[in-house]
């Protein structure tokens, strides 16, 4: 089980670590580390990028996931020599790379907050698609008249954003029933909510206050068979 870092702090892009093993699997070669800030990744947010080094010797982390068991394998190749179990290393994520996945998520975060502030109850949240290529949320129900909504949601979300929300994070168990969110076995439980709005279980890497967002475009609302799919992008 490897101490996922990243959980706690968004911006924390160097730590030190101690390899405690390195895999040849079908995949490639992997590195496990006692801690790591990689997002491996999932729930729609996409793995960091970076290195791990020793020394002369270092790793290009090229994918990273997280397995059933709580362990990150992060998947790449060497330069120079390989790691060895027991080295203390340097782990450096790419900067630029996380905090845009951050800010993207956030944004998926907080158009739904704009849906419940509007109202439309017709809309259930289903999932969330937080690439920078083609980032949407996607909601179980359907809304009429969606090209009017594009702007209505878009002033909506941008007054949240300027608002200066802070991000709550929350991992104690005590909400699970309260809110109706089963969280995966053996892992606990995490919600993540803007200030005043719904918490939503997640396990993704967020910013710190809403205005980190910059600015929300929302570029299409398709609405048919009974889903409704929000496209949207960050300046
Ligand atoms: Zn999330």
């Amino acid at each position: 089980m490897t101490e996922l870092v990243y959980l706690s702090d968004t911006y924390l892009f160097e730590i030190d670590a101690k390899v405690s093993s390195v895999e040849n699997t079908e995949n490639g070669i992997a590195v496990i580390l006692d801690k790591t800030i990689f997002y491996p990744q999932g729930g729609g947010q996409p793995y960091d990028l970076g290195e791990i080094v020793s020394g002369t010797n270092s790793f290009i982390v090229e994918s990273v996931r997280l397995d059933e068991k709580g362990t990150v394998w992060h998947f790449g190749r060497f330069i120079n020599e390989e790691l060895s179990e027991g080295d203390t290393v340097s782990l450096c994520i790419n900067k630029a790379r996380r905090v845009l996945n951050s800010r993207l998520h956030s944004a998926g975060h907080l158009i739904d907050c704009a849906i419940s502030e509007l109202k439309i109850n017709s809309l259930i949240p289903m999932k969330g698609f937080h690439f920078s290529e083609g980032p949407y949320v996607e909601y179980d129900g359907v809304v009429e008249n969606t090209n009017d909504l594009i702007s209505i949601l878009e002033d909506k979300v941008n007054i949240l954003v300027n608002l200066n929300l802070p991000v709550e994070i929350n991992t104690s168990c005590c909400n699970v029933d309260k809110i109706n969110i089963n969280a995966p076995a053996g892992k606990t439980p995490r919600f993540v909510n803007f200030l005043g709005f719904k918490p939503c279980g997640c396990g993704g890497t967020h910013v710190n206050y809403s205005s980190e967002i910059g600015k929300i475009i929302i570029r299409k609302i398709k609405s048919k068979k009974g889903r409704t799919k929000i496209s949207y992008s960050i300046l």
